[in-house]
C-alpha cells in the first residue's frame, strides 16, 4: 500500500511563500499509472516564471517541479514494463515523460507526441482535483498511464537524472531537429543557463570544431569553457547585439557559424542568430523572445539559404538519448558543476527565487527533507 497523502510545497498564490501542505494520492492507480517516491527534483526557469505569476492563465493550486526522479511505490495494472521494454517493480529508479494522450493527430499522424494536444505538464494539474499531485516539490507523485517511464541506470545520478526531464531533453531535441553537427562545424550556443551550458557540453561531444557561447555572468561563462566552449562572449559586457554579431564574425573567419542555437529567450536572440549564421547555415529557435522581439532579417534567411527551425521541449526518446548523454559523458564533463547542494521542501521557495534570480544555475530539492 502507497501512503494516501503526500507533503508537498504547494503554490496557492503567485508570488507568494509555498505551502507545506498534505496533498492526497489517488488511492486506486488506472492502468498503467504509478507512484513514485521523489528522490531528487531539479528546476527550471519555467518553474520560477510559473512562480513570479509571468502565466496567470495557470489556475491554483499546483506543485511546482517538471524535473524529477524517484523509486516506484506502487504500481497500477500494466505498469511494469518501461518505454525501452525493461521491468518497472517496486523499488526501481524512474524518471518520466509528461503524459500524451497517444490517439491524436500529433501522437499519430505526425508521429510527435511533443506536440501532443493533450500534453499533461505538471503545471496543467492543479492540486485540488483527481490526480493531485504530478510535480516534483512532493514527497510522493502520481505518473499518470500516458507518462512515460524510463528505469535508470544504477550509475547515473538521481539529480542528472531529474535534470534530463526537460533541460537536458531540450537541448537534445534541439540538436536533432538542427540535423545534428557536422564533425568539425562552427556552433554558436546562445544562452549560458541550464539550456545553454549542456548545449555546450552537447555540441563539443557532437564533433563541432568550434564553439562559441554567448551568455553571462561571468561564473556562468567559466562552466561554459569547462564545457568546452572555445570561445564566450559575455553579453553584459558586450551590450550591443550588432556588436556580439560582429565578433561571432570575427570569431569564425567572417564566415558565421554553422549552426546557432537560441537558448537565451531574449527580445534580440533571434535576429543575432539569424545574422551569426553562415550561408546554408541553421539558426534554431528554443528560447521565447517576449511579446516584443527584434525583427528577424527575412532577407539574410534568402539570401543566404539558411534554415531557421523551431524546437520545443523533448518527448521519451529525447529524454531516452539526454540520459545517455549524461552517461556516456559523466567522465568528460563535470555536470556537478551545473548543481546547488539539495535543500527540503522548506527551502523550495528559496531555491525558485534563486532561479529567479540566476543565483543559481540550476537549484535542486530533495523533497524527502523537510
Ligand atoms: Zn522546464
Ligand atoms: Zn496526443
Amino acid at each position: 500500500m502507497h501512503p494516501e497523502v503526500t507533503r508537498a510545497a504547494v503554490l496557492r498564490e503567485f508570488a507568494a511563500p509555498l505551502e507545506i501542505a498534505d496533498v492526497p494520492l489517488p488511492d486506486d492507480l488506472p492502468p498503467g499509472s504509478a507512484i513514485v517516491r521523489v528522490t531528487r527534483t531539479t528546476l527550471c526557469g519555467t518553474d520560477a516564471h510559473l512562480w513570479q505569476g509571468a502565466m496567470p492563465f495557470v489556475g491554483l493550486p499546483i506543485i511546482l517541479g517538471h524535473e524529477m526522479a524517484g523509486e516506484a511505490v506502487a504500481l497500477g495494472p500494466d505498469a511494469g514494463r518501461d518505454a525501452l521494454g525493461k521491468p518497472v517493480e517496486l523499488g526501481s529508479r524512474v524518471v518520466w515523460s509528461e503524459s500524451v494522450c497517444g490517439h491524436c493527430h500529433a501522437c499519430t499522424v505526425l508521429n510527435e507526441p511533443v506536440l501532443c494536444a493533450q500534453r499533461g505538464y505538471g503545471f496543467a494539474q492543479r492540486a485540488d482535483r483527481w490526480p493531485f499531485a504530478i510535480g516534483g516539490l512532493s514527497r510522493y507523485a502520481y505518473v499518470p498511464p500516458g507518462a512515460h517511464r524510463i528505469v535508470l541506470a544504477d550509475d547515473l545520478p538521481d539529480t542528472w537524472a531529474a535534470s534530463a526531464g526537460c533541460a537536458v531533453k531540450t537541448v537534445v531535441r534541439a540538436f536533432a531537429n538542427a540535423g545534428g553537427v557536422e564533425p568539425g562545424a562552427t556552433v554558436v550556443v546562445q544562452g549560458a543557463g541550464p539550456l545553454g551550458l549542456v548545449a555546450t557540453a552537447y555540441a563539443r561531444a557532437s564533433g563541432a570544431g568550434q564553439v562559441i557561447t554567448l551568455g553571462g555572468p561571468a561564473n556562468r561563462l567559466a562552466l561554459a569553457a569547462g564545457f568546452g566552449a572555445d570561445a564566450t562572449i559575455d553579453v553584459t559586457d558586450v551590450t550591443d547585439p550588432d556588436e556580439r554579431v560582429a565578433q561571432v564574425e570575427e570569431l569564425t573567419g567572417a564566415r558565421g557559424a554553422d549552426l546557432v542555437l537560441d537558448f537565451a529567450g531574449a527580445p534580440t536572440a533571434n535576429r543575432e542568430g539569424v545574422l551569426m549564421c553562415a550561408r546554408r547555415g541553421t539558426h534554431v529557435v528554443v528560447g521565447l523572445a517576449g511579446p516584443d522581439p527584434a525583427p528577424v532579417p527575412m532577407d539574410v534567411v534568402m539570401g543566404r539559404e539558411l534554415t531557421v527551425v523551431g524546437s520545443l521541449n523533448g518527448d521519451v526518446g529525447d529524454l531516452a538519448r539526454a540520459l545517455r548523454f549524461l552517461s556516456a559523458f559523466a567522465d568528460r564533463f563535470d555536470f556537478d558543476a551545473l548543481f546547488s547542494p539539495p535543500v527540503g521542501l522548506s527551502g523550495a521557495e528559496r531555491a525558485i527565487r534563486d532561479m529567479a534570480s540566476m543565483a543559481a544555475v540550476k537549484a535542486v530539492v530533495d523533497p524527502g527533507l523537510d
